[in-house]
C-alpha cells in the first residue's frame, strides 16, 4: 500500500528500530513508548484493521501472537505484559495497518482509557 506508514517501514523507506523480522512479520520499537518495553508487531501483508480479517489470515494472526510471546521472553518480561490491538476510531487506532502492541516493564491498569 503506497500511502501506508507501516508498509513504508516494511519496505525500508522509513527507518525503524527493528527487534524481530521473518518472512511474515516485522517487530519494531514504538516511536512514542507508553512503557519501558513497547514493541509493535505487524504482518508484512497489508491488512488495514481487525475488521478486515478473514479465515485465511488465522494462521498469520496466530504467528503474530506466538511472536509476541517469544519477544516478551527475550525482552525479559517474566512478570507479565499486555498485547493490544486497537480497531478503528472507537478502538483508538491511528495507523491503518493491523498491529499488535507488546507493552511491558510496568504494572498495567484495567480498564484501559
Ligand atoms: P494505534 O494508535 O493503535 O494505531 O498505534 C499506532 C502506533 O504507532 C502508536 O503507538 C504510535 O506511537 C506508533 N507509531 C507511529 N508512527 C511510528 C513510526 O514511524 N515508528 C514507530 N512507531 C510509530
Amino acid at each position: 500500500m503506497q500511502d501506508c506508514l507501516f508498509c513504508k517501514i516494511i519496505a525500508g523507506e522509513i527507518p525503524a528500530q527493528k527487534v524481530y523480522e521473518d518472512d511474515q512479520v516485522l517487530a519494531f520499537k514504538d516511536i512514542a513508548p507508553v512503557a519501558p518495553v513497547h514493541v509493535l508487531i505487524i504482518p508484512k501483508q497489508h491488512i488495514a484493521t481487525l475488521e478486515d480479517l478473514t479465515a485465511e489470515n488465522a494462521e498469520l494472526m496466530g504467528h503474530i501472537l506466538v511472536t509476541a510471546a517469544k519477544l516478551a521472553k527475550e525482552l525479559g518480561l517474566a512478570k507479565g505484559y499486555r498485547v493490544v490491538s486497537n480497531c478503528k476510531e472507537d478502538g483508538g487506532q491511528t495507523v491503518y495497518h493491523i498491529h499488535f502492541h507488546l507493552i511491558g516493564g510496568r504494572q498495567m491498569q484495567w480498564p484501559p482509557g
